[in-house]
């Protein structure tokens, strides 16, 4: 992992337009000619490399992003998808069939939660939800039928902390594929270094970080992306989860300033929590040496991109979160919207919106509070004036009041 830098090697790779432009040129096709008929035929069997057939299969620009997206996660190949939920579908569809186990984090994104809960029953394909940050209840969930373990690098909305090299070794040991989300910290953390054999990332957030599109991707190796797109059996090929080209070719774009935005965005969060925490309030963010995960993360991030941009911050209430997320919008501190990665910062009351799939009693269980907001922190100039700002906001509607006697 030492040489490993993800930002260098999205750097390393050049890519041209055909009139010799400084961006690749832009696929316009959805589908192309043959001089032969034979090599179209070739290209369908998946034999003519460098050929393309209908862009539901492959295009130039796909091809461009999902090489970058590989190149960042250390992967050999992968596959991009018209949004994050279109890749960890297609995946789990792909490693899974009828009778089929997975052992899931059970604090993972609201969507992929109701997909494995309520919708794969569907097909036979069951799931268990665990603490994975206890490996013995992992390995206690394993049954014969298991063929996956699921997790997220950083969870959400709870910023836990996947031991993710525990994780791979029982995946080894018990003969399963480890498919780690990796959307919340991208370039922090390198997932297949630390043995994981899928990482998928919803694009949406920060790789392409201009709240404009929603975009996924699934990196493995091309063995395994090559079964996703087999016109026969291939999830990726058959849902038809595609992004169009000219979406690639604009998030490609923006995966070009990754690094630096990433800096920023762990930068200015580190500062808030730490500000906040000293203020007697209850901030969760895996920087902070309160995380019970803190250590372990230190161990696992290229340390260069941080801790990243994600915070948590008990208020106490529904009703308080619902008030300083508010007037937080109205001063212009940010804006109340899901979603995460973005130049300015967004906070949602995640019990209410983004985990609203998970039902009630398993919030409580998994420590998914009412006053509970996540904060995606943006890329703010100057984050000692916005420290202050967001203060006067929580001191106006009496945040400090319950969570510290003297202020
Ligand atoms: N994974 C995580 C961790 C997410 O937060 C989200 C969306 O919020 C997704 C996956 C789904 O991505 P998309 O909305 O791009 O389908």
């Amino acid at each position: 992992m030492k040489n490993f830098n993800p930002a260098d090697n999205i750097q390393d790779l050049q890519y041209f337009g055909e009139f010799g432009g400084v961006n690749p040129s832009i696929s316009d096709s959805s589908t192309y000619t043959f001089l032969s008929a034979k090599t179209m035929f070739d290209t369908f069997e998946g034999n003519a490399d460098g050929c393309y057939l209908y862009s539901r299969h492959s295009s130039p620009s796909n091809l461009y992003l999902g090489q970058a997206l590989a190149a960042m996660e250390g992967t050999e190949t992968a596959n991009v998808a018209a949004s994050g939920m279109g890749a960890i579908t297609s995946v789990l569809l792909q490693l899974c069939q009828s009778g089929d186990h997975i052992v899931s984090s059970r604090t993972i994104y609201g969507g992929t939660y109701a997909f494995m809960k309520n919708f794969m029953p569907k097909l036979g394909i069951t799931t268990t939800f665990v603490d994975t940050t206890k490996i013995e209840k992992v390995e206690a969930a394993i049954t014969p039928n298991t063929k996956v373990l699921y997790c997220e690098t950083v969870s959400n909305p709870l910023l836990e902390i996947a031991d993710i090299a525990a994780l791979s070794r029982l995946a080894k040991k018990h003969n399963l594929k480890l498919v780690v989300d990796n959307t919340f910290s991208p370039l922090s953390v390198s997932p297949v270094k630390l043995g994981a054999d899928v990482v998928v990332h919803s694009l949406t957030k920060f790789i392409n970080g201009s709240s404009d599109t929603v975009g996924g991707v699934a990196c493995g190796t091309q063995a395994f992306i090559d079964e996703m797109r087999n016109v026969n059996n291939g999830a990726a090929m058959l849902l038809g989860p595609t992004m169009d080209s000219l979406r690639a070719a604009s998030v490609m774009k923006n995966l070009r300033t990754l690094h630096i935005r990433m800096k920023q965005h762990s930068h200015n969060a580190l500062y808030l929590a730490t500000r906040f925490e000293q203020d007697g309030l209850k901030v969760v963010y895996p920087g902070l040496k309160s995380h019970p995960g803190h250590e372990l993360y230190k161990g696992m991030i290229n340390p260069e991109y941080g801790f990243g941009g994600l915070m948590t911050l008990d208020v106490g209430s529904l009703d308080k979160a619902n008030e300083l997320m508010e007037l937080m919008q109205h001063r212009n501190l940010g804006y109340l919207a899901v979603s995460l990665g973005f130049y300015k910062t967004l906070f949602s009351a995640p019990g209410t919106s983004t985990s609203s799939e998970i039902p009630l009693d398993e919030q409580k269980e998994m420590g998914l509070t009412d006053g509970l907001i996540r904060f995606s922190i943006g890329l703010d100039n100057d984050i000692e004036r916005t420290y202050k700002m967001m203060r006067e906001c929580m001191e106006t509607v009496g945040v400090f009041k319950e969570a510290v006697s003297e202020f």
